[in-house]
């Protein structure tokens, strides 16, 4: 058969002592579960040939593409603020990269492909559950415009894993901009081999920030547009109730692309603290929390770059100090920017300058769904706030609320029925809610993957209302112990 794909070594060729070569155990009977026909075709590769069976095999690592020597590849990293000098790939693998038709660079990994040198005391292994979780979550947040890994197949391996329960076993190709994250350049410092950390900090610059080698001091520019995708994409999380839920330095990549979808859940009722995670009890990870847990992270990063940033200590902490520090200022700026977009203001007036954070207060104290709150705010853009305002148990505070948006409105003197059509197109209608998705991933691992099948359609399309759809759009019913989610699964 001829080649489905190429694959480059770079990670592997250029990073040596950032990585171990490996190879994917087994797959005793491997089953193709989803296929990501979009992202395939978007990739340039053959949809029909990838549902072969040495396409199949080709996905799973079983059969080589040419040109791909997979490594498992290493980092360290902070969890929940205690730092771990050897974490890595304990159940991954770096395939190889490729170059899409667009021009860019990708990688393509594996999730669940057995023991690695950094398994640990894992067995390397994943369930259909987990996987096809990241795969419809991931999916989601990209059509909701947000940067992400993408999920390009889920594959049943044929065999058991032993979780509470036996499960069976799968594992996820993943495609992303890359794998590098803050956790490889603490790895990397931590060899105290100057040369290699050097040779990280070239190839992630190459990779993702090409101009930042232009620039007067390099690893500094580099470190400010890290500095600068994190604060975006923390904006963006915000923006849709999104809590990553595990935000450790070894899931937080260079790239400024959301990774390693674990424990994460979108907020319904909203509340600042939510955490999902059965592990974090302090709150760590709660909703609220993350601008702030990303900065920490990005002062990580920072110290490990502090060597290439100047010839001075002093002067390289005080260079890093002010890019560090000015993560708030973006990140505040995007989500204030995000936040006008959602409910229709294209400025909010001087006179106002409170209407956003008191909205969000009232959100809380009568406990609103987040999603469907926004999402019906065109409606009353429209003329009609009934719907809204049904949403309130003491409406009338809604509607003290609404004056003050109206005037603000107002003073913006757009048209209705533009700004009514803009905020739909940024307040998302379907998201993966998390008993939508608990539903569908019990009976995929029941073996119906039809549900599945239906939510991955729908969440495709976020922001067009369609008919038939609107157990989709609801929140789940108010009674049950609170939604919980778990790590390492
Ligand atoms: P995560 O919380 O998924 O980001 O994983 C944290 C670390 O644990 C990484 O080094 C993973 O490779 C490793 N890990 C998670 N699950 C397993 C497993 N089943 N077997 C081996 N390593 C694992
Ligand atoms: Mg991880």
């Amino acid at each position: 058969m001829t080649a489905l794909f190429d694959l480059d070594d770079s990670y592997a060729r250029e990073l040596v002592g950032l990585c171990e070569p490996w190879q994917a155990a087994p797959a005793p009977d491997a089953e193709l579960l989803v296929l990501n026909g979009a992202l395939a075709t978007e990739l340039g590769f053959d949809v029909e040939a990838l549902r072969s069976s040495d396409g199949i095999a080709t996905l799973i690592g079983q059969r080589l593409a040419p040109g791909s020597r997979p490594v498992a590849q290493a980092y360290a990293g902070h969890q929940f603020g205690n730092y771990s000098p050897r974490l890595g790939d304990g159940r991954a693998l770096l395939l190889g990269e490729f170059t899409a038709p667009d021009g860019r660079v990708r990688d393509l990994h594996l999730k669940g492909s057995g023991r690695t040198p950094f398994a640990r005391g894992g067995d390397g292994k994943a369930a259909v559950g987990p996987m096809l979780r990241e795969y419809v979550i991931s999916e989601a947040m990209h059509a909701l415009g947000i940067p992400t890994t993408r999920s390009l197949a889920v594959v049943a391996t044929g065999e058991q894993v032993m979780r509470d329960t036996p499960l069976p076993g799968a594992v996820l190709t993943r495609v992303a901009a890359s794998h590098l994250r803050v956790g490889t350049f603490q790895y990397a410092a931590a060899t105290g081999d100057a040369e290699l950390l050097e040779r990280l900090t070239r190839y992630a610059i190459a990779r993702h920030y090409p101009h930042a080698a232009d620039a007067a001091n390099p690893y500094l520019a580099f470190y400010t547009e890290v500095v600068e995708a994190q604060a975006s994409l923390l904006a963006r999380w915000m923006s849709v109730g999104f809590v990553h839920g595990v935000m450790n330095t070894d899931n937080m990549t260079i790239s400024g692309e959301t990774i390693d979808y674990g424990p994460c859940a979108f907020i319904d009722r909203y509340n600042p603290a939510t955490v999902f995670s059965s592990i974090d009890h302090g709150g760590r990870y709660a909703y609220g929390n993350q601008p702030v847990v990303a900065q920490w992270n990005l002062a990580r990063l920072a110290e490990t770059l502090l060597l290439l940033f100047a010839e001075t200590k002093e002067e390289a902490v005080e260079l890093a100090t002010a890019v560090l520090v000015s993560f708030t200022e973006r990140c505040d700026a995007h989500r204030s920017a995000a936040m006008r977009a959602k409910v229709g203001l294209a400025g909010i007036g001087s006179d106002d300058p409170t209407l956003l954070d008191d909205l969000l207060a009232l959100l809380h104290a009568q406990a609103i769904d987040f999603t469907s709150f926004f999402r019906s705010l065109s409606n009353v853009v429209r003329g009609d706030a009934e719907a809204t305002r049904a949403m309130f148990a003491d409406a009338m505070a809604f509607d003290a609320w609404a004056q003050r948006w109206q005037a603000a409105r107002a003073s913006d003197g757009r048209p209705s029925e533009e700004v009514a059509a803009a905020m739909d197109r940024v307040n998302p209608i379907y998201l993966p809610r998390n008993h939508l998705v608990e539903a569908a991933l019990v009976a995929a691992t029941a073996g119906d993957m039809k549900p599945f099948t239906e939510l991955v359609d729908v969440l495709a399309h976020p922001f067009d209302e369609r008919p038939g759809l609107n157990a989709y759009a609801l929140s789940a019913p108010a009674e049950g112990a609170p939604y919980r989610t778990f790590c390492g699964t």
